[in-house]
């Protein structure tokens, strides 16, 4: 991939396809993503996205907005039950919201306006044409050996069936890709034993001594069996001054998939029973005060205040899964590639998901410019993959404290670092 392809399909329009579909339209490519989403301006899940390196240098290439999409650095403390300071680590990092990093994106990829970029920057000379279709679910992908081009089939709205033919396809649709799943691509996938409750809360909702104690760090509360990760982010817009931002909390939770309470919790204010997620606004009320009730004497005073004001609205619960591709992301002679979470699916611990994706784009650039070959691009984003797959196994299963899955965890890491290492020298 060398030249640039001169057309590109992108299937997902979330952070991974806007980052992708930015990169392409700069430089030249016709992009056209297909979003199953019927929304232009979504809504975010609400809770922080780390911004490493990677994400740090797209932008500062490809983001012509001026605007600030990050939070100044804040630094990590851990607490310990009721301690609220034990330690203070040297990890320092740099938080944003979704919805103001989709904002971000789709005014770079398709001029979109929005509250948080009411401004996009204009067309430039030498980008290509970029189309953002909301409400399209792709059904099907076809390539023929010797096919120059590869068609794609999706379904819209009103149930009516369309397909488009690109250079390029790129399966940028999430954890459970059906990109992914038409490439028949093998794949570890798995629920990791617990869930995830998360909310957030505005930092004028909380005293003025809790707002301070959660404002310039992310905290880690351990209690041995769960923990709590809490820290500021802006909300959709860029907003990061003190008092006007969200305080973020997610809670990992030991639960066995079978259980009765797995059932339960799954269940919504409708009655209606989800897969993985409950979203805001529909968990049920009672679940939500059992679970509070359960841990809240034991945590520090801040974080009781909190999570006891979060009101039930803004609480939601996932469990925590993860999706992993055996295969290279390259398929079809080229002309179709899985990124972001479409490839590997991270448990949420090491907040490396927008990173990876960030990361893919940034090596496609250099495949582009003849720095790197197609298929150490494809063999990199492998390790990098199964790396962060079990690092981040590794800090969940610490966290709830599976000592066993730690163990194992612990020993598969070294193993695998050992191997990559030998095959280096
Ligand atoms: C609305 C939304 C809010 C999020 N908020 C947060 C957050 O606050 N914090 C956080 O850590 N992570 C959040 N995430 C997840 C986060 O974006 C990803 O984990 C990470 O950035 C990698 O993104 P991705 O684009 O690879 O995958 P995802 O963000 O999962 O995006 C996949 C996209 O593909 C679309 N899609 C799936 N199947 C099809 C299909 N068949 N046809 C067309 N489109 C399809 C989905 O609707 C989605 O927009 C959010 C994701 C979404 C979609």
């Amino acid at each position: 991939m060398t030249s640039t392809p001169r057309s590109v399909i992108i299937v997902g329009g979330s952070l991974a396809g806007l980052m992708h579909g930015v990169y392409f339209k700069r430089h030249g490519s016709d992009v056209v993503i297909l979003e199953q989403d019927p929304s232009e301006l979504r809504s975010s899940h609400q809770a922080g996205i780390a911004f490493g390196p990677a994400v740090e240098e797209f932008l500062r290439k490809y983001d012509h907005t001026g605007v600030q999409s990050r939070s100044p650095p804040i630094a990590t403390r851990l607490a310990y039950r009721k301690r609220k300071d034990i330690k203070r680590l040297s990890i320092v990092r740099h938080e944003t919201s979704w919805g103001l990093l989709y904002r971000v994106l789709r005014a770079n990829f398709d001029g979109l306006a929005s509250d948080a970029v009411p401004n996009p920057p204009p067309v430039r000379d030498g980008d290509g044409r970029a189309q953002y279709l909301a409400g399209r679910r792709v059904t099907g992908l076809e390539h023929n050996r010797g096919d120059q081009v590869v068609s794609v089939r999706f379904v819209d709205q009103d149930g009516k069936e369309g397909s488009l033919t690109a250079d390029l396809v790129i399966g940028a649709d999430g954890g459970n890709s059906t990109v992914r799943t038409l490439l028949q691509a093998p794949t570890i996938r798995g629920y990791s034993g617990y869930v995830a409750w998360r909310g957030t809360v505005p930092e004028k909702d909380v005293s003025p001594e809790t707002a301070r104690y959660f404002a310039d760090f992310s905290t880690l509360t351990l209690l041995g069996d769960t923990y709590f990760v809490c820290y500021p982010i802006p909300p959709d817009t860029p907003t990061f001054s003190p008092g006007t931002r969200l305080i973020n909390w997610v809670w990992y939770w030991n639960l066995a998939e079978s259980s009765s309470e797995m059932a339960d919790i799954l269940m919504d204010t409708a009655g209606r029973v989800h897969g993985t997620t409950v979203p805001a606004g529909l968990v049920r009320p009672e679940a939500w005060k059992r679970q509070l009730a359960r841990t809240v004497s034991r945590v520090t005073a801040p974080l009781a205040e909190l999570l006891s004001a979060t009101p039930p609205s803004a609480v939601f619960v996932t469990k925590v899964n993860d999706a992993l591709c055996e295969a290279s992301p390259v398929f079809c002679d080229g002309k179709v590639l899985l990124v972001g979470d479409a490839f590997a699916h991270f448990r949420p611990h090491l907040t490396m998901a927008t990173e990876q994706a960030a990361w893919h784009c940034l090596g496609l650039e250099k495949v582009r410019q003849g720095e790197m070959e197609m298929d150490q691009w494809a063999k990199e984003a492998r390790v990098y993959a199964k790396r962060m797959h079990l690092a981040s196994n590794l800090v969940g299963v610490f966290g709830v404290g599976r000592w066993w899955e730690l163990l194992k965890t612990v020993c598969q890491y070294v193993v695998f670092m050992v191997r990559l290492n030998l095959r280096k020298g």
